[in-house]
């Protein structure tokens, strides 16, 4: 297996998005203490799904994105892809090229991707099963491991070398045909309790397929009496179908007749309207002249009481200077007398002058 490269963004102490390419040979990776090396090989156990914090070197799995520097800000999210050449068919994926990428963030959610397409952790697991790689694999082996190795007990032993000799997908496989097996065990009690059970039920069953079968005979015969209820009543309502088609054309050609005749009283009435509207334009004339007399009548009326009117008063004055004359006349001989009065007293003046006269000229 020829691991091509390994990309590593916001883990542990790689903020930056750090690609390592692998030659074919032997690659070492030097480097001070503290510079990173463990947290290379701790990537690639990361992404091939190791779930144990303390493997990881770590307290908890958050500690894994990268926690900030004195210059740098801490990341939201740990990325890191495995790039593994499978020109030679190794993994049963149809692709030249493997990348298995694993995402974590600090909220908890973890994603795999396999060649960029979301998968599941166990879709990882199984692609990476009995190819020494895993995150269980001989494949990676930290410091102090071997040692671990070495005093683990015979069955965890025993596991790390079935993944080596490729064995253990089969002995997989075994213990998941095994409990396959207890389950049809199990299936097939429960169908031989299931046949009991059905074989009680067979002559009640077989009496009502008699029923069925002499029900689907009788719905047969009542098919065939439908039929022919069917026919009859097609024929009678062909006969319906006609009359009512003989009804229809009497009707339509009443129909054309009514319409002939109420287009002529349309004419008519047209006609009546056109009349009707020559004797109100008529009536209006007449209206207008007759409003016209009735104003001059109405003039004439208060002339007429304004004569009326002047003829009592002319009356009544014709009474009173008749009445004057009268007082005047009455006044006339009592004038006259006074005359007479008045001429007898002037004639006496007259003679008191005549004697005043003659009295001064003897004076
Ligand atoms: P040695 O040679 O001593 O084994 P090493 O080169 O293998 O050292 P590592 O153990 O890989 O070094 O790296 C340790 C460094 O990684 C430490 O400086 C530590 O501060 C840093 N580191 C680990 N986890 C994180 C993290 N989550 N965020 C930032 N830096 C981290």
């Amino acid at each position: 297996m020829y691991l091509k490269a390994l990309e590593i963004q916001g883990f542990k102490s790689f903020p930056e998005k750090t690609r390592l390419t692998f030659e074919k040979e032997i690659t070492a990776i030097v480097g001070p203490n503290g510079s990173g090396k463990s947290n290379i090989s701790d990537a690639i156990l990361w992404v091939m799904g190791e779930q144990r914090s303390r493997a990881l070197r770590g307290g908890k799995m958050e500690d894994v994105i990268f926690g900030g520097t004195e210059k740098r800000s801490p990341m939201g999210f740990a990325q890191v892809s495995l790039i593994l050449d499978n020109s030679a068919g190794l993994f049963e994926l149809d692709a030249p090229e493997i990348v298995i990428t694993r995402r974590y963030y600090r909220s908890g959610e973890s994603e795999y991707y396999l060649n960029r397409e979301s998968v599941r952790l166990r879709d990882v697991t199984e692609l990476l099963m009995d190819t020494g790689l895993g995150r269980d694999g001989y494949s990676v082996i930290g410091q102090g491991r071997i040692s671990e190795i070495v005093s683990a007990r015979s069955t965890d032993r025993r596991e790390i070398f079935e993944e080596a000799a490729g064995i253990a997908r089969y002995r997989r496989r075994k213990e998941d045909a095994e409990r396959k097996l207890e389950r049809t065990d199990e299936n097939l009690v429960r169908i031989n309790d299931k046949i009991d059970e059905l074989e009680m039920q067979v002559n009640p069953l077989r009496e009502q397929a008699e029923t069925a079968k002499r029900y689907l005979i009788l719905r047969d015969e009542q098919r065939t009496l439908e039929i022919s209820v069917w026919m009859e009543t097609l024929d009678l309502l062909q006969t319906q179908a006609e009359a009512v088609s003989a009804d229809y054309e009497q009707a339509k050609s009443g129909l054309e007749q009514a319409e002939r005749e109420l287009n002529e009283v349309y004419a008519a009435s047209e006609r009546c309207t056109e009349k009707m509207r020559e004797c109100d334009v008529e009536a209006e004339s007449l209206r207008a002249q007759c409003s016209q007399e009735e104003t001059l009548a109405a003039e004439a009326e208060s002339a007429m009481a304004v004569l009326r009117a002047n003829i009592k008063h002319n009356q009544e004055s014709i009474a009173r200077l008749e009445e004057e004359i009268n007082e005047q006349s009455g006044r006339a001989e009592s004038i006259k007398a006074q005359i007479g009065e008045h001429g007898a007293r002037l004639e006496q003046i007259d003679e008191e002058k005549s004697r005043c006269e003659r009295d001064i000229a003897a004076a």
